[in-house]
């Protein structure tokens, strides 16, 4: 497993596999060519088919906007190897410099075929959770400072960082209103939600309308295009911190304690970013949402005080539930399903963590098992499921739309 610095990252939304990733991996390209004086792209797979809604054109473009660029969306061609493929070419007038296949594989992260040395390294020995949970018992430490361990102090600092902007982030996010971008011309509702206490509001209304106003902030801030921190994804970068902010704020938490659990969600991140995917285009939304659910319930439970079998079961529980989920984006933009199924996974984040309380000594299904599962299952998925926008959701509303429209002519 790598280091939680290639997990989380701060940039822009609305996609960390359409966005994040194709810009890294073209600006090292550039960087490596700055005489060339065109380059090309071709999209394929996924990148082909929402790279419009997801703005993968409108990011290479800014970051080659010192060049002659074009761009190339091949929709027919079958990605073997990741569903998020593309490739690169640099010129220096007719002739050709280099080419680049790249496979960007979620939260940023991308491979380059054929040149390993480009991806980071594997920095934990320990390669699922069987493993970390038997190093730190055999070690007397928990999972803090089982990262602290690994990735020295130093990541103090980085997860301080990464705090600091999930809270920046979600401010923004209850400060703004509007319309987000899109030809869906959805209204941002966080704020609304925030304001809007219901009379005789009981404990359980609070922590539904705190928790998704929190959610909504963030993944509205996402569909804008500003500034996110990966959890593991842009698309579901509005999970973890909606959680954490929660506690922060219910719980009168402090700062200290959150950048803690915020290290303990990112080694279920970890676990399931490298024994199985974070990608929506490889496994569907159960990848992302599922992940994010399954981090914020570990982190829930840390915050909690509760032990690694309960942080184990929470997190388990957070992903066995998310089993199957499709990806389905109605015009390809990371707004519907989305934004809403943020909301919907905090609150279940939260829900997961409690029940571990009460299933105490009665699981019998194991977080490694259930990781397994979620990846079995997104790679027998139909790549209608699998932020294509060709199946789902994304087909019956265009559909539905079409049908109405005819209807009022
Ligand atoms: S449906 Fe889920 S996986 Fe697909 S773009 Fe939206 S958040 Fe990401």
């Amino acid at each position: 497993m790598q280091s939680l610095k290639e997990l989380y990252k701060i940039g822009n939304g609305p996609s960390s596999s359409h966005t994040m990733g194709p810009k890294r991996a073209v600006e090292l390209f550039k960087n490596n060519h700055l005489d060339a004086t065109k380059f090309k792209i071709i999209l394929y797979g996924s990148l082909a088919l929402t790279g419009k809604g997801h703005l993968t054109d409108y990011i290479i473009r800014e970051t080659l906007k010192d060049y002659q660029c074009e761009i190339v969306f091949d929709e027919k061609m079958k990605c073997e190897v990741h569903p998020n493929t593309f490739d690169i070419f640099a010129y220096k007038g007719e002739e050709l410099l280099e080419t680049w296949r790249v496979y960007s594989v979620g939260g940023g992260t991308f491979r380059v075929e054929g040149e390993e040395e480009i991806s980071a390294i594997d920095i934990y020995k320990e390669k699922n959770w069987y493993e970390i949970k038997s190093y730190c018992i055999e070690n007397n430490i928990d999972l803090y400072e089982y990262v602290c361990q690994v990735e020295g102090n130093d990541i103090k600092q980085f997860l301080n960082e990464i705090w600091n902007s999930m809270q920046n982030t979600i401010k923004k996010g209850l400060s703004t209103t509007g319309t987000i971008p899109g030809k869906l011309k959805l209204q941002r509702r966080s704020k609304d939600i925030l304001e809007k206490i219901m009379e005789n509001e009981n404990e359980t209304l609070r922590r539904t309308r705190l928790l998704s106003a929190y959610a909504y902030a963030t993944s509205e801030e996402n569909a804008s295009g500003g500034i996110i921190v990966t959890a593991p994804t842009c698309g579901a970068s509005g999970v973890l911190p909606a959680v954490l902010y929660y506690m922060k704020e219910e719980y009168s938490i402090d700062d200290e304690k959150i950048i803690k659990a915020l290290a303990v969600a990112g080694v279920i991140g970890n676990i399931i970013k490298s024994n199985a995917s974070i990608s929506g285009a490889e496994c569907g939304c159960q990848a992302e949402i599922g992940t994010a659910c399954s981090m914020a319930a570990a982190a829930c439970s840390y915050l909690l005080g509760l032990g690694l079998d309960r942080i184990e079961n929470s997190a388990e529980t957070a992903m066995e539930h998310h089993l199957g989920l499709t990806c389905d984006p109605i015009y390809g933009y990371v707004q519907i399903p989305c934004i809403e199924r943020n909301a919907v996974a905090a609150m279940r984040a939260v829900d997961s963590s409690f029940l571990s309380i009460m299933l105490e000594q009665h699981t019998m299904i194991s977080l490694d098992l259930v990781i397994e599962t979620m990846y079995e299952t997104g790679k027998d998925l139909q790549s209608h499921y699998r932020e294509t926008s060709e199946g789902g959701l994304a087909k019956k509303y265009c559909r539905n739309k079409f049908y109405n429209d005819e209807m009022k002519e």
